[in-house]
């Protein structure tokens, strides 16, 4: 496997380096964040392992910056002992597992090997709500069993939508994930692209898909006839 180290304290650095060279894996050493975002950007690698304490940036922000880029590469984030609060905000960052300092070098490969095995299962899985349907690996998307045609920033915004589905997304989030956190887009774009969306999804279906969480966001979610809430939807 291709490997990505992105840690700063020379010794650790260099026995993950040798440790991992030795099981025959490809390892390159990024030694701060805007580093590890770079290397993680420019080339594709199998896992990312994490330092949580980075120079420059974090590893949080290095895994935010990395999923809102697309970056699918699975990362296991290495944390301080006895960090419960690190943990929960390294997997919402968007790290795949994470591990503890000190570790055996044992636990190291074999939580590795879990999150290979992991991604490689559902990065071509087809996404399905209702009668839509997104097919990652052929970008296609139906609706009903008809090919819908979409551009590329419409399926990036649906995709974001349905990999979250039946929850809702704050404006902010959205835009992160489809435009990337370093472009300024402003809400009434996202706006014009849901209008845009929903006319290719949901127009001339009776069951509509993409809801609007007033003050809030999008959701996207199929609901029965109770659970549509009071009062007619508005759409902005
Ligand atoms: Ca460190």
């Amino acid at each position: 496997m291709r490997i990505l180290i992105a840690e700063d304290e020379p010794a650790m650095a260099a026995l993950l380096q040798q440790g991992l060279s030795e099981e025959n894996h490809t390892v390159s050493l990024a030694a701060d964040g805007p580093t590890a975002v770079e290397f993680a950007r420019s080339y594709e690698f199998d896992a990312i392992v994490l330092d949580v304490m980075l120079p420059k940036l974090d590893g949080f922000e290095v895994a935010r910056l990395l999923r809102a880029a697309h970056c699918q590469a699975p990362i296991l984030m290495l944390t301080a002992r006895d960090a419960n609060p690190d943990i929960t905000r390294g997997l919402d960052a968007g790290a795949d597992d994470y591990l503890t300092k000190p570790f055996a070098f044992s636990v190291l490969l074999a939580r590795l090997r879990a999150i290979t095995r992991r991604a490689q299962a559902p990065v071509a899985a087809v996404l399905r709500i209702a009668d839509l349907e997104l097919n990652p690996a052929s970008q296609q998307v139906h609706r009903a069993g008809r090919p819908v045609l979409l551009t590329a920033t419409e399926y990036r915004l649906l995709e974001t939508l349905m990999r979250r589905a039946g929850r809702v997304l704050p404006r902010a989030a959205i835009i992160d994930a489809v435009w990337g956190s370093e472009r300024f887009v402003e809400d009434n774009t996202l706006d014009a692209f849901i209008s845009l969306l929903r006319g290719k999804i949901d127009r001339g279906s009776r069951r509509r898909l993409i809801h609007t969480a007033r003050g809030v966001g999008y959701i996207l979610e199929a609901r029965t006839a109770r659970t549509t809430g009071p009062g007619p939807e508005m759409y902005p």
